[in-house]
């Protein structure tokens, strides 16, 4: 501090040592109430037009800098207030939702106090005691894990140890020389569209993607799968994986998993089980039964990000053998990198100190080097509350999708599909007279989400426009579904009477 000897004080200077020596737990406490504000959902975001906030932050680019405490007052008056509905318990639309608290304060935590997860630290050990924890908690503790940013990047890394095995049993080095013949991925009609991405990223070629049919629940056939493999061996395509849902993301189906891995198993064909939304689901054991099967999977991946209640940015791969993963995705060593944890040869054995050791190499499971830590929110969130905590959350969220079903199906003007399995129901408004109910509920649909307080979204199922909520939020409880129903009932109700032959 010498050098603040001058009666006047560099101000910028000073909010800067501010922030940079031990000013943060006055400024973590402003933004922390500024969070509590907005997670009462009082500001009315949809309703707000965009433009009002805009012209605030629409700047050029700044010289000058304006200090911690200003970028503290725009982030409480500007940004926080004008965030995203996802947080919202009403809303239902995508499969994120509102991070759970410890979810915030550990990524804070890790974001200072370990920026990156490589080196031996505590953060380091948590990553790898949290993928363990939740191999165990969901049912595939033969296998190891490696985090990464999502689903997206979780499938790519699966698929890209599929690849390795499926060419290695050919003697080809796929990662060195690249895709040399076609290959086939069999993949769930339903399948989440990250799928063809990944073939696409790993030099496969999305079509190598073929559809494999499902029944009107959206679960896999599985003789439709026999088809394809035969059709294929006939004319010598590689098969490199086939790709079942444990919880599809349009309507939360499960496909029959142990039949698929029988298959797979008989065909030796690397296995693949996305349940990046509905893995958790697991759980409850009303509905674990659905799930056997799982044990024959040679990947399996699952979004903390989703259920689980992390914010956006963590997915994990799981497969039984991580140097499969490291032979598909090493980073060639780098100096610099070695250079940093090389001890001398007479010292090698002693590893006492987090820069004595880069801790489990999980840069090369995957295709991020510097990433963050993901597992000590993992860790937070299921130390919180247990697999217990978790059970209940799972099983109450499963209860507001049957609770809606059996609302819809008793009520006149309201039509339900198929029955739900995890957390999703599908369901629209109906009454006679009305002749194109696609439109009408299309109309219906942007009335409610102007409303602001319930948002689902729609989809499709045979060609049917659907309200499709899905409950996987910790803050979500059956009011939202009356709340919903009420809401749909009434502007469905509100629409016939102005325009009632539609
Ligand atoms: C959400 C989802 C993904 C993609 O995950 P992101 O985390 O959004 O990248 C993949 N598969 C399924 C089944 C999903 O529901």
């Amino acid at each position: 501090m010498a050098r603040i000897q001058s009666s006047k004080i560099d101000e910028t200077y000073m909010t800067k040592e501010q922030a940079e020596t031990g000013n943060l737990q006055t400024l973590l406490s402003e933004v922390g109430s500024g969070l509590d504000q907005f997670l009462k959902f009082e500001h009315p975001d949809a309703l707000h037009p965009n433009s009002t906030w805009r012209e605030t932050l629409d700047i050029a680019l700044p010289e000058k800098g304006v200090g911690i405490d200003t970028v503290t007052q725009e982030l409480l008056s500007e940004v926080i207030p004008n965030g995203s509905p996802v947080a919202n318990p009403g809303f239902t639309a995508f499969i994120t939702t509102g991070a759970v608290s410890a979810s915030s304060i550990a990524s804070t935590a890790a974001g200072i106090a370990s920026p990156h997860r490589y080196l031996g630290t505590a953060f380091n050990f948590l990553e790898e005691l949290s993928l363990n924890w939740l191999a165990e908690m969901l049912g595939i503790k033969n296998l190891r894990g490696v985090y990464s940013s999502g689903g997206s990047v979780a499938n790519l890394v699966a698929l890209g140890g599929a690849r390795q095995f499926a060419f290695e049993k050919v003697g080809h080095d796929v990662a060195a020389n690249g895709v040399d013949r076609p290959v086939s991925i069999y993949a769930s009609a339903e399948c989440h569209h990250t799928i063809q991405r990944s073939a696409g990223v790993l030099g496969i070629g999305r079509r190598a993607v073929k559809a494999v049919a499902c029944d009107s629940e959206g679960r896999m056939q599985v003789e439709a799968l026999r088809g394809l493999i035969e059709e294929d061996k006939k004319n010598g395509a590689l098969a490199l994986a086939i790709v079942a849902n444990a919880g599809s993301t349009n309507t939360g189906a499960i496909d029959p998993l142990l039949k698929i891995g029988e298959i797979a198993r008989e065909h030796e064909i690397w296995y693949h089980v996305d349940g990046a939304y509905g893995l958790p689901g697991i759980l409850d054991d009303r509905i674990s039964h659905l799930y056997e099967g799982l044990e024959l999977a040679d990947s399996v991946i699952v979004d903390p990000h989703k259920w689980l209640g992390a914010a956006g940015g963590i997915g994990a791969t799981f497969v039984r053998d991580r140097n499969l993963l490291e032979r598909a995705f090493t980073q060639e060593a780098a100096d610099y990198l070695e250079g940093s944890v090389d001890l001398p040869k007479d010292t090698a054995a002693v590893i006492e100190h987090s820069l004595d050791d880069f801790g489990i190499p999980y840069f090369n499971y995957g295709v991020e080097l510097t990433a963050p830590c993901r597992g000590v929110v993992v860790w937070a969130m299921i130390r919180e509350i247990g697999v217990e905590g978790m059970r209940e959350r799972i099983k109450s969220h499963n209860d507001i999708a049957r609770y809606i079903f059996d609302f819809a199906s008793a009520h006149a003007n309201l039509e339900v599909f198929s029955e739900p399995r995890l957390s999703i129901c599908c369901f629209r408004y109906t009454a006679a007279g009305i002749s194109d109910l696609n439109h009408f509920n299309q109309v219906l649909y942007r009335r409610l989400v102007r409303e602001n307080k319930y948002m689902p979204s729609t989809t499709r199922i045979d060609g049917q426009l659907v309200l499709r909520p899905c409950y996987i939020g910790a803050r979500q409880e059956q009011t939202q579904a009356d709340g919903l129903l009420d809401a749909v009932l009434r502007i469905g109700e509100t629409l016939r009477k102005r325009c009632p032959t539609h």
